[in-house]
């Protein structure tokens, strides 16, 4: 087994620094179980995760799949890592696994992720041809009943699992990184960044690199090509499920809009 050793850098509270209130689950609502699994996860330390170097795409995520950074593993089916080619020239990141992704153990396979196959389609993109992952790797719910709701990462979770992220975005070296939402853009881009009056804009990214001397030395892309990186952001397909019917395919239309800008940074 790969050896995954957390740094203790980060403690409970440190990664909550500028939280933005959208990112917060309303504690005023989550009464009887839901208060007392806020208020246990809110008790356990987290620590950063600290992904091995030199082991390839497979060897980071076999190494992910023993992460115990932070509490979300533990209620959680299992690790749900980045997927597709190690030289994808484009990188989609959404927030976290959903529940069907958390069951099945890869991204974007539920609704939201067929909703993304479809407007990926539409604007030219093709799938296989990209690497799909999430900021956060594992599912946050509370349960009710038998359903698992879907919980926002908070940026704890976020901090916590940037790692993984940082490790795929070096191996992987893209020309174009597409933010999925909020989460996404926040890790990626910073607490400040607004998805409503930012999305669709494509900027210069400086990603992880991987090679001699860096955090993720020793990795498979000595040849890795040197070449400019932009990053966008637009909404997470699951939003565009959630907007009423009438307003649904607008949305939709605005998630392609966006993607084909994206797709000009490859041109
Ligand atoms: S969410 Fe990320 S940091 Fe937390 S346990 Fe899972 S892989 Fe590790």
């Amino acid at each position: 087994m790969l050896d995954v050793v957390p740094d203790l850098a980060v403690r409970r509270g440190e990664g909550r620094t500028g939280v933005d209130p959208a990112d917060e689950p309303d504690r005023r609502q989550l009464g009887g179980a839901h208060q007392t699994h806020w208020d246990a996860m809110a008790t356990q330390e987290f620590s950063t995760a600290s992904p091995p170097t030199g082991v390839g795409l497979e060897g980071l995520r076999e190494a992910a799949r023993h992460c115990r950074a932070c509490p979300l593993w533990e209620p959680a089916t299992q690790t749900v890592f980045g997927e597709g080619p190690v030289d994808a020239r484009v990188v989609l990141v959404g927030e976290q696994p959903g529940d069907v992704e958390d069951r099945k153990g890869e991204p974007f396979v539920g609704p939201a992720g067929r909703l993304l196959d479809r407007a990926l389609d539409d604007a030219g993109i093709d799938r296989k041809q990209a690497y799909v992952t999430n900021a956060v790797k594992h599912f946050r719910f509370t349960q009710t009943g038998k359903r698992r709701l879907h919980q926002t990462p908070g940026s704890e979770h976020v901090v916590a699992c940037r790692p993984w992220l940082d490790a795929e975005l070096a191996l992987v070296n893209p020309e174009l990184v597409v933010c999925l939402g909020a989460t996404a853009a926040k890790a990626l881009l910073g607490n400040q960044f607004r998805i409503t009056k930012q999305r669709g804009q494509l900027m210069p990214f400086e990603p992880p690199r991987s090679g001699a001397g860096t955090l993720f030395d020793g990795g498979d892309d000595e040849d890795a090509a040197v070449h400019s990186t932009w990053i966008m952001a637009t909404t997470h397909p699951s939003a565009v499920l959630r907007v009423g019917d009438d307003l649904r395919e607008a949305a939709y239309d605005a998630l392609v809009a966006d993607l084909r800008v994206g797709l000009e940074a490859l041109a």
